[in-house]
């Protein structure tokens, strides 16, 4: 699947294509943290298939508890979140699905990190909603 993402001021803008078999939600706690929600919807996209169109997103390389490194790349600007990869040599790249266009079609098909969940985020049909705020 094609898919455009930008960031939310718009300095950024890329495509790629995706397999939306390989989109999936993260629940650790770097993501919960680093985008600041519950858990984190990624799709994976091939290296090949992946290009920055628009503006260069910087980076911040996360450590993790197992001593792993990440690159994290966003908006220096508006902040948004664009996508993860290998420090070195990436051959794929996380897309952040909330960045995508098609990011309606992208459900997710798998959860890892479940450990860390937070233990509302599995059911949120059950709360009041509303159309608009
Ligand atoms: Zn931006
Ligand atoms: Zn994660």
């Amino acid at each position: 699947m094609k898919v455009h993402g930008r960031c939310h001021c718009g300095e950024i803008a890329y495509e790629a294509d995706v397999d939306p078999s390989r989109s999936g939600i993260c629940h650790c706690t770097d993501c919960q943290m680093l985008s600041g929600s519950a858990y984190r919807v990624s799709v994976i996209a091939d290296r090949d298939a992946f290009t920055i169109t628009r503006g260069h997103p910087k980076t911040y390389v996360k450590t993790a508890e197992s001593g792993n490194k990440r690159v994290h790349a966003f908006c220096s600007n508006c902040g948004t979140p664009v996508y993860s990869c290998a420090l070195q040599d990436p051959a794929i790249y996380a897309l952040r699905v909330g960045c995508l266009d098609q990011r309606a079609e992208l459900a997710p098909k798998r959860q890892i990190w479940c450990a860390s969940a937070v233990p509302w985020s599995s059911n949120i049909t059950s709360i009041e909603t509303f159309d608009r705020q």
